[in-house]
């Protein structure tokens, strides 16, 4: 068997090609970065939990409209998708105030916002993924008007879809982060993960402020039990998901 060749590797995934050159084959790592990789660990079975939990919303969000680049989950840390030229931005969509938002503006954490919030960072690490402008990102010709504005829509709409699925497993979604690619044929799809390490999940059943908390927030601040609060996830996300099956 010859060894599948690697397109990049990445902080949490790697990205291999396959035969089909229309298709790619992602492997979820346990690595977890933080601070733009300063900190850096390992959160055990992360990549099962991630991939598994990922396969699932993206499929949801596909059954909802959602054109994604999912195709299959191939194993338990492997999902194969369409092979797509990732835009380099981070599309942020935030619900509640929370990390940088609040370190960069007066809003304390928890404050729930009058709107959701659209933002575009540069995936750039050498730059710190800067947060941009609309009009810095037409300069940049990073992407058309018309694509920031199908970006920012669909952005919008996958937080209605995720801000339902997920208060149905009793989890408030705080804020994510969502990368988009561009097909062969140049249509826009939403790709890479949607998992505890890019989504703030708070738990709805616990009142305390640390306990609650569902996500990469564990790791960057060392509140312990990361590995089981990703369990908790993932065993939710699962719940719903059969229980939304046999409706
Ligand atoms: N996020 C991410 N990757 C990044 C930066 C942010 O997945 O490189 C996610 C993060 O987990 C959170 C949301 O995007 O759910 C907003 O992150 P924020 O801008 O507050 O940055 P942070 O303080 O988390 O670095």
């Amino acid at each position: 068997m010859s060894t599948p060749s690697k397109l990049y590797e990445g902080k949490a995934k790697i990205v291999y090609a396959t035969k089909n050159l229309q298709e790619y084959l992602t492997y979820f790592k346990d690595d977890a970065t933080a601070f733009n990789a300063l900190k850096k660990g390992t959160i055990m079975g992360k990549g099962e939990i991630n991939c598994t939990i990922s396969s699932a919303l993206l499929n949801y969000l596909g059954s909802k409209g959602i054109k994604t680049h999912f195709l299959a989950q191939k194993s338990e840390r492997e999902m194969l998708v369409k092979a797509v030229q990732i835009i380099p931005l981070e599309v942020v969509v935030r619900n509640i105030a929370a990390g940088s938002l609040c370190k960069q503006t007066t809003l304390p954490e928890g404050q729930k916002l009058p709107f959701p919030l659209v933002e575009f960072y540069l995936k750039n690490d050498d730059l710190g993924d800067p947060l941009l402008t609309v009009d810095r990102l037409n300069i940049m010709n990073i992407a058309t008007v018309e694509q920031i504005n199908q970006l920012k829509d669909n952005a919008l709409k996958i937080n209605q879809y995720l801000i339902e699925f997920f208060g149905s497993c009793d989890i408030t979604l705080v804020d994510f982060k969502l990368e988009f690619g561009l097909d062969f044929e140049g249509n826009l799809l939403l790709a890479d993960e949607i998992s505890p390490d890019t989504c703030r999940l708070w738990d709805n059943l616990e009142q305390d402020t640390e306990k609650r908390v569902l996500d990469k927030d564990r790791f960057r601040r060392d509140l312990g039990k990361v590995e089981s609060a990703y369990q908790q996830v993932q065993k939710r996300v699962l719940t719903q998901i059969e229980k939304l099956k046999n409706t």
